[in-house]
């Protein structure tokens, strides 16, 4: 498109005058990795008894980043067997408020390595760096600001009862925020007085390892917390070894099924944060613009690789053609490529599989007789890209309304009263999270209590604190992680 001449000659600069972003590269030359990884036991770097390694590859670019170490059985055991030592002799020794001084300087670590952590979490992941610098690295470092109060205040947190920790808890988390979600995991333990082992994705242990490295600059006693790189069958191992007391997990629904089977007739505590399906629901009273922007902030953040992403839009018929036009245009300026660029609101899709299993989601949806609509964005030629869809005229029988895809792919329907909106949102097997969009405060109220969502958000999206708690109903898992709440999975009362 050219820029649009006005009466006098002058070209005027209108929102869709074709003008482009130029490129405003983050650098990465600042960031060190290393050739090879070992597993983080005992507090340093060793090479896996296993002997395996695997790469590490930038879903942006496909090259390779770095080799790290897939951990087997006696590498789950060496790490089991140090968090072991390292509770009974130091950790469940050490006073609270010595315990929560580590975790302080583990927070003030990850703020003054921001920058080298955003990046390569970028690269690592594909997510755009605005997002890795404005929200993963930020909220990681608040996490463990957050816990660390806690540490020594554990009789406040459950007055006239006495918190005692669990002792070794292991730690299986997934790739969509990873060094988030070892913060989320690793924070409230500690604080609680517990030793973790870790076992990061296996598409995304980079900023795990970064984070090792972070620990033991920290200072925290050796075996305290230990992170195993490695694919699924690490992670049931860790889940099989006796001497794990807790497990916490954040991933697919099928693998949660597959832990709560390992561990059912032990006496292992279980969290499981799971799939979502989340209903952002739009009335016809609602600020239609910042609407727009949270459908938008709902199902694009972070590609849609968001557990609770609002990936199906439930609109009022009032309004529907009106936040569908929008929300296409809006769409259209979304910038799809270099997750490294300041620029890119959509990065890369974090591995092949996953960009595979979108595709064949978005071919179900076809099938399925939904009406498909993706922006016109160019995708670059390398590496693995999605352009933001959306899929018009579902129904709640479709799969593309009942399965969780985990991309940018948003299902649209419509609704009339209140009553049907709630009825197709609790319509799923999940319960992780909602959106509800209004401006009656009595509407919002209403519809909280009624939906079955751990989260609700009302008239914002995809907000996070590290003092509010999150989890799920239904095939969303349960327990909760973040707040006072989060502290809970890792005590005996
Ligand atoms: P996703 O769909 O996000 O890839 P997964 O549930 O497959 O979710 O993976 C989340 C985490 O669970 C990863 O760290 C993965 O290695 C681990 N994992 C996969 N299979 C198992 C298993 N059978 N037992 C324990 N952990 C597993």
């Amino acid at each position: 498109m050219k820029a649009q001449d006005t009466t006098d000659g002058a070209a005027a600069l209108s929102f869709f005058s074709g003008w482009t972003y130029a490129p405003a590269p983050e650098s990465s030359d600042h960031i060190r990795l290393q050739d090879r990884y070992g597993l983080f036991i005992n507090g340093a770097f060793v090479p896996p008894k296993s002997g395996r390694h695997y790469v590490t590859v930038n879903p942006a670019t496909e090259g390779a980043l770095a080799e790290v170490a897939d951990a087997g059985e006696k590498d789950v055991d060496a790490a089991v067997s140090a968090a072991k030592r390292a509770y009974e002799r130091t950790w469940s020794r050490t006073p609270a408020k010595e315990r929560a001084k580590y975790i302080y300087r583990i927070a003030r670590i990850i703020q003054e390595r921001a920058r080298e952590f955003a990046v390569i979490e970028s690269m690592d992941g594909g997510k755009p760096i605005r997002e890795s610098r404005d929200v993963d690295i930020p909220l990681a470092a608040n996490h463990f600001f957050y816990y660390a109060g806690w540490a020594d205040k554990l009789p406040y947190a459950f007055p006239n009862r006495s918190p005692r920790p669990l002792g070794v808890a292991g730690q299986i988390i997934p790739w969509n925020f990873p060094l988030l979600m070892a913060a989320w995991k690793i924070a409230p333990a500690l604080a609680a007085g517990n030793t973790v082992v870790l076992k990061p994705a296996e598409t995304t242990p980079l900023t795990a390892l970064k984070l090792a490295e972070v620990i033991r600059d920290s200072g925290l006693p050796d075996g305290v917390v230990n992170i195993l790189t490695g694919f699924g069958k690490t992670g049931a191992a860790l889940v099989a070894h006796p001497h794990v007391n807790k497990i916490a997990f954040t991933g697919s629904t099928d693998v949660g099924k597959l832990i709560q089977k390992a561990v059912a007739g032990t006496a292992k505590k279980v969290t499981l944060e799971l799939g979502g399906k989340a209903a952002n629901i739009v009335f016809e009273d609602a600020a239609i613009d910042q609407a727009v922007e949270g459908i938008v902030n709902g199902i694009f953040f972070n590609q849609g690789h968001v557990c609770c992403a609002g990936s199906r839009l439930l609109v009022q018929e009032g309004v529907a053609d009106a936040v569908i036009r929008k929300l296409k245009e809006r769409m259209e300026t979304l910038i799809v490529g270099d997750p490294l660029d300041k620029n890119t609101d959509i990065g890369a899709i974090n591995s092949k599989e996953q960009l595979e299993k979108i595709s064949s989601y978005i071919a179900i949806g076809v099938n399925e007789g939904a009406e498909l609509h993706q922006s016109s964005a160019t995708l670059p030629s390398k590496g693995w890209f999605c352009k933001p869809t959306l899929f018009l005229h579902t129904s709640q029988s479709h799969r593309l309304v009942q399965e969780e895809i985990f991309g940018p792919v948003l299902a649209v329907q419509t609704f009339r009263t209140v009553e049907e909106a709630i009825e197709k949102a609790n319509n799923i097997p999940y319960g992780l999270s909602a959106g509800v969009w209004t401006d009656k405060g009595s509407k919002i109220f209403n519809m909280t209590s009624k939906m079955r969502a751990g989260v609700v958000w009302a008239n914002t999206y995809n907000k996070f604190d590290p003092t509010s708690p999150f989890g799920g109903y239904k095939e969303s898992g349960f327990g909760r992680e973040g707040g006072l709440h989060g502290l809970l999975p890792y005590v005996h009362l």
